[in-house]
Parts: structure tokens; C-alpha cells; sequence
């Protein structure tokens, strides 16, 4: 299990990336744990086929599961637009290895800069693009640049002002998150750092390696990260369960399937009607303050159903959020409460160490924060880990493996 809201403090090194992760097969120690992918489930005969790399290696197309009670939380993936050039140059950041990936990436360009002669190789090297301005791409931005500017006094020729952060966001304003007066200062905030925001903007194309955008702008650029927004997992197209026209799976109040039985779902995958809203038809955004409260309350009602009790209603009423800009940097709307720079950076950290399951990486990740504190920030990009036969091959006679394009979805 990944939690998400860790990947922008693991992409600028402040927490290892094992640390960001959570060991299913120790936790669920009474479960049966099986690695691989559902691709397809047909409920009516309560059957799911399931994808592992056993099955990979032996060829026979999947292996199929019964059960008694489904419960689908695939979470969301990418909403990705047809941008021409996004599908080959683009990045993600859902994963710890696109957070990882791009941490590495942003490393290796102040290298490029710092080493080539070409000017105009050297200005696409530090030419960031981030697309999308909620919370993934705000954070990884403010996250890395952090990095970036601290990097860069252990570079003799790349100075912070050499190099280009742009945000582009298509509406006129940033973090919906932490309602409207905390996004604008969020965008002064970034200003102030020199980022160049640019709101009611949309990137029209990174063909070639130039973004462009809607403002016309270009920019050549090695890095195009793209946060703008979510969609629902594709596999619940590949179940015989209902979906409403955003594409997540029809919920009722109580966490079943509607119109099903024993078909159960939560989180981003799940169209949960929000009982605590003012207007009637919506639904609980796609948001780990959610999912996390559903998870319990979806639990509790397995457990009512199999002892024939009244089912739970879940309500939660969204209380804010909270948010890193960077290393004693953030923003917070929380409970009605407004807090910026440190002590809202202080309120993200103590709050999201709370949520972060098990005591073990709740330790783990403090003992990395106070260790952070005493030594100097970590600088080093371990980019050849995702070529580790490279050297190897080399030393064989073989070709060293050319940079695969970047892909969105990152490894599964
Ligand atoms: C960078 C970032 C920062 C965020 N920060 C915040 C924050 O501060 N506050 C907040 O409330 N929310 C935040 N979010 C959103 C939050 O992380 C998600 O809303 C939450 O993780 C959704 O939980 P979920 O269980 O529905 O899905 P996920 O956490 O995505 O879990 C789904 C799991 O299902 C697995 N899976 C998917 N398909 C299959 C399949 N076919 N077979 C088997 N397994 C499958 C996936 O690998 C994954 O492990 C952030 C998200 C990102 C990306």
C-alpha cells in the first residue's frame, strides 16, 4: 500500500521510498496475499481473473479467483488529454517510482546543465513544466524545486535564478483543496520563489520536447510533469458492476454496489453519495480523507451483513487540508483554522505522520525527518538504479540499454 500524500517529501529525499510503502503481507498476516492484478470480474458468477507474474511466466492468461464478498478499491489512475507529445514525454506522479523517477531526473538535468556548453541544451535542462495545480502537482512542485534551489549551492555554474519552474493550471486558481484565500496565497507564495504560475493556462503540446502552452508561451523543456486530475481505475470497465458517467463505480450510502449484493466499494473508484452536503446529488471527492474513513466504515458493515445487522451510513463532512510547499513551507485550511508557512508545514507533517498506517513507518519516517534535521539534505541521484544490468552488459560486450521514454503510469 502506498500513501500517496508522502510521494512529494520522497521525491525531494526527505523520506526513503521504502518508507512511503506499507508491507501488505506483514500486516494483513491473517490474509491471504496474492501480488498481481485483477483484469477482469464478473460478478454475477462472483468470479475474478487474476494477472501474477506466476502466471505471466507460465503463460495461461490468469488465474481465476471465487469469493463471497467483492470489495473493488482500485483507486484512480492519470486523466490524461490527447496533448500531442504527452504519451512519450510526459511524467506521472502516483507512484513512488514516478516520484522517485523524477526526482532522479530533475538531478541528472542540473548535471546536463552543469556540464554541457550547448546554452540551449542547458536552458531545457532546467526548464521544469508542472501541469496541473491540485494537490499532487502543487506539492511535487513546491517539493522540488526546494530540492532543486538547495541543490544547486553544491553546483560551481548552476545558480537557483538559471532555472525555470512553471505551473499551469487551467482554471484561476490553485488548491481547491484549502478553499480560495489560502490558493491565493499559495500563488503568491510561489511567485515570491520566483515560480512562474500561470493560471487560466492549458498546455497544448510538448511535441519535440517544446511546451507549448494556450498563453503561447513555449518552452523547450526535458520535463513535463502532469497532474491534472484523476479517473477512475480502467478495470471497473471490466466488470459487469454499474458506473456513472464519470466512470466510478454507482455506491450507496452504506459502501454496497447499488443495485447488488455482496459487491462492496470505496475510495477514488467509488461514486459515494456525500450525505453531509447542502445539495442533493453529490458525491465524496476523490481524497484519502475519504477513502481512509470509508475503508473503516465499509469494514464494519461486512461484519453487520455476516451477523444479519443494520448497516452503517457513512458521513463525513470534508474538514480541509493541508499542504508542503517545500522544507518549512505550506499552506492549511483546516476545521475553519487558516495557517501558513511553518507552522501549517508543521500541522502537514504531524498530521499526515498520524494517518500513515502502522507504528513501524510512523518510526521509521520520524527517525528519517529528526535524522534530516541534523545532517544536510540529500543531493544525490540514484537515476543507473533503473538500469542496474547496465555496467554489467557493458563489461560483457553487450549495448548499454538506451533511456527507456518515461512512462506515465510508472512500473506496476
Ligand atoms: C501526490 C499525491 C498527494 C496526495 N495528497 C493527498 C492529501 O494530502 N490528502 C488527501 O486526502 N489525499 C491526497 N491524495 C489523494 C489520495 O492519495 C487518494 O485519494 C487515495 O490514495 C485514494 O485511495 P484508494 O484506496 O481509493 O486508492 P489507492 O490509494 O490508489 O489504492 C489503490 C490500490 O489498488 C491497486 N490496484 C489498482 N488496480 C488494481 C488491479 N486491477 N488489481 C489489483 N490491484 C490494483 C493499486 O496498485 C493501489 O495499490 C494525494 C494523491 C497524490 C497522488
Amino acid at each position: 500500500m502506498t500513501y500517496q500524500p508522502f510521494l512529494p517529501e520522497a521525491a525531494a529525499g526527505a523520506i526513503s521510498p521504502r518508507h512511503v510503502v506499507v508491507p501488505l503481507r506483514r500486516v494483513l498476516d491473517r490474509c491471504r496475499v496474492v501480488i498481481g492484478e485483477a483484469t477482469s470480474i464478473d460478478h454475477a458468477k462472483r468470479t475474478a481473473t487474476i494477472t501474477t507474474l506466476a502466471t505471466e511466466e507460465e503463460g495461461t492468461g490468469g488465474q481465476r479467483l471465487t469469493y463471497d464478498e467483492l470489495v473493488l478499491a482500485p483507486g484512480s489512475v492519470s486523466r490524461t488529454l490527447p496533448v500531442p507529445g504527452l504519451a512519450d514525454h510526459g511524467i506521472g506522479f502516483k507512484t513512488v517510482e514516478e516520484a522517485i523517477g523524477l526526482r532522479n531526473h530533475v538531478i541528472e538535468q542540473m548535471d546536463i546543465a552543469s556540464s554541457t556548453r550547448d546554452p540551449a541544451i542547458r536552458d531545457a535542462a532546467l526548464t521544469f513544466v508542472f501541469v496541473g495545480g491540485g494537490f499532487a502537482g502543487v506539492e511535487a512542485l513546491g517539493e522540488l524545486e526546494d530540492m532543486a534551489r538547495y541543490a544547486a549551492r553544491y553546483y560551481h555554474n548552476v545558480q537557483p535564478e538559471d532555472m525555470k519552474w512553471i505551473l499551469v493550471e487551467a482554471s484561476d486558481r490553485i488548491l481547491p483543496e484549502v478553499g480560495e484565500e489560502m490558493g491565493r496565497y499559495t500563488v503568491t507564495e510561489l511567485r515570491r520563489r520566483n515560480i512562474d504560475v500561470r493560471l487560466r493556462t492549458r498546455l497544448d503540446s510538448c511535441a519535440d520536447r517544446v511546451a507549448v502552452l494556450s498563453d503561447g508561451a513555449r518552452f523547450p523543456t526535458r520535463t513535463v510533469v502532469w497532474t491534472a486530475g484523476v479517473k477512475p481505475h480502467p478495470v471497473l470497465a471490466a466488470t459487469d458492476l454499474p458506473r456513472n458517467d464519470r466512470g466510478r463505480l454507482k455506491c450507496t450510502p452504506e459502501l454496497t454496489v447499488e443495485g447488488t449484493t455482496h459487491a462492496w466499494a470505496a475510495g477514488d473508484a467509488a461514486a459515494v453519495p456525500d450525505v453531509t452536503a447542502d445539495e442533493p446529488g453529490g458525491e465524496c471527492a476523490p481524497n484519502a480523507q475519504h477513502a481512509l474513513r470509508q475503508a473503516g466504515v465499509l469494514a464494519d458493515n461486512i461484519v453487520h451483513t455476516l451477523r444479519g445487522e443494520r448497516l452503517t451510513t457513512y458521513t463525513h463532512k470534508y474538514v480541509g487540508s493541508v499542504a508542503s510547499l517545500g522544507l518549512h513551507k505550506g499552506v492549511a485550511h483546516v476545521y475553519g483554522r487558516k495557517l501558513k508557512g511553518w507552522p501549517a508545514w508543521f500541522m502537514h507533517r504531524t498530521y499526515h505522520l498520524s494517518r500513515v498506517p502502522t507504528f513501524n513507518r510512523k518510526a521509521r519516517v520520524l527517525a528519517e525527518w529528526t535524522l534530516a534535521g541534523l545532517f544536510k539534505r540529500e543531493i544525490v541521484s540514484l537515476g543507473s538504479l533503473e538500469h542496474p544490468r547496465a555496467e554489467f552488459e557493458l563489461a560483457a560486450g553487450g549495448k548499454p540499454p538506451q533511456d527507456p521514454p518515461h512512462n506515465p503510469k510508472g512500473s506496476s
